[in-house]
């Protein structure tokens, strides 16, 4: 049996994973934990995720929550996520991070983390965006310096950070399959006399409104014809039944920074 504690619990992600832990063999949830103050401290999770009661209270100690816990499952956010990091780093216990919205001196911290756990860290759960994952590198591979790239990504309305993490690691990775540095040719704004646009440039442009859970459309845009790799996710659920796989795959890594394409074998 895997153990796991989550945070965030009573976030949209956290209920997801919660339910997606209960749903799972071989899981378990073993401790929740949100932010101090939060009106849902002392409730129980199961119950607060929806469900049934599962017997464990949300709790604002992240320590008290591992105590029984082989993995912890993040959803949160970047400075909440490296605060939990350190504290699971002394305490030997395995990680999940689905938190986005990283800076690149943040990653870095996750990286020396990785020296001493495993950790999976990655902006997208679902399994269908890290097969575009895969798509979007042949296929700039395949277009070359021929197609301009734009991107597009709707969210809702709640979202905090832009472009999602998600639209980042698309623009990453289109980026290093044309031998391009994304955090240099990636543009998120335009407005007014803009020039002409460069052959080099990334167009990372953000849609918010209403409850839209996530769409993702890369754009290959030639001289005559246009290829366009979309994602639409439906609800929440992918991501947290890939959350749960991830940590269930962690239980048996060494230390180390993974993301979804180890845990799926797609690399
Ligand atoms: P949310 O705002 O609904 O949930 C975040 C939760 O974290 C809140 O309940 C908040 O109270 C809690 N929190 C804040 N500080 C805390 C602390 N110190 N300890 C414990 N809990 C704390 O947001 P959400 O929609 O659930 O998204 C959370 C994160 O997950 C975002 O960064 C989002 O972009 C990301 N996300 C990732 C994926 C993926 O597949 N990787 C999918 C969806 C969302």
């Amino acid at each position: 049996m895997i153990r796991i504690a989550v945070t965030g619990a009573a976030g949209r992600m956290g209920g997801r994973i919660i339910t997606a832990i209960r749903e799972a063999d071989g899981m378990e949830l073993s401790g929740a934990v949100e932010r101090a103050g939060h009106e849902m401290i002392g409730h129980d999770a199961g119950q607060s995720a929806g469900g049934a009661p599962l017997g464990v209270k949300i709790a604002d100690s992240l320590e008290r929550a591992m105590e029984k816990a082989d993995v912890l499952i993040d959803f949160t956010f970047p400075e909440v996520s490296l605060r939990n990091l350190g504290a699971c780093a002394r305490l030997g216990k395995k990680v999940v991070i689905g938190s986005t919205g990283f800076t690149p001196e943040q990653r870095q911290e996750v990286v020396k983390f990785a020296q001493k756990i495993p950790i999976v860290l990655a902006p997208n759960m679902s399994v269908g965006v890290n097969a575009c994952f895969k798509l979007l590198k042949e296929t700039a591979k395949i277009l070359g310096d021929g197609f301009d790239v734009e991107i597009v990504e709707l969210h809702h309305n709640k979202k905090k950070d832009a472009p999602s993490g998600t639209a980042v690691r698309m623009g990453e990775i289109v980026a290093d399959a044309l031998g391009r540095d994304y955090h240099q040719v990636a543009n998120c704004h335009r407005e007014g006399m803009t020039g002409e646009r460069t052959r080099e440039e990334i167009g990372m442009q953000t849609v918010r409104g209403g409850d839209i859970v996530g769409e993702h459309t890369v754009y290959f845009i030639g001289m005559g014809e246009r290829i366009e790799i979309t994602h639409r996710a439906m609800s929440r659920d992918m991501f947290a039944r890939g959350a749960v796989r991830a940590a269930g795959w962690l239980a048996n890594q060494p230390a180390g920074l993974y993301d979804m394409q180890d845990v799926l074998g797609l690399k």
